[in-house]
């Protein structure tokens, strides 16, 4: 009865508490997050963003076996950075930091920090 009257104890938490579990979820989340990009060098690879909030990892070679292999295993978010840590931080993957801006670009092409020295179509004058 010892492990019952425990569970229920656990289950009134959670249900006292829930902000508090989700806090919890949270910053374990966070850690799993910082952790991982630390691994891959901590900021943007393109404009060494450093806002954790604002990176990513994001697969670098996106036709490489490894590559498919990562997707086939369908993991990603927390589930990826947990993967991530499990196996140490494998250097082998292709994993590059991005953040959401320099990601965004570089699906489309090349990344504006990139190609800025390029004329924009903005600064063009008509013929
Ligand atoms: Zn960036
Ligand atoms: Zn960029």
């Amino acid at each position: 009865m010892v492990t019952e009257g425990k569970r229920n104890t656990i289950a009134r938490y959670r249900k006292k508490n829930p902000d508090k579990i989700k806090e919890i979820r949270t910053r374990h989340r966070i850690k799993l997050k910082r952790d991982a990009v630390e691994a891959y060098g901590g900021k943007c690879r393109c404009c060494s963003e450093e806002q954790l909030a604002f990176l990513t990892i994001e697969h670098g070679n996106r036709d490489g076996s490894a590559h498919r292999e990562l997707l086939g295993k369908n993991i990603r978010g927390t589930n990826f950075y947990a993967w991530l840590r499990k196996n140490g931080y494998p250097d082998d993957l292709g994993l590059q930091v991005l953040c959401a801006n320099c990601q965004f670009a570089t699906w489309s092409g090349e990344c504006p920090h990139v190609t800025s020295h390029l004329p924009s179509l903005s600064s063009q004058t008509p013929e």
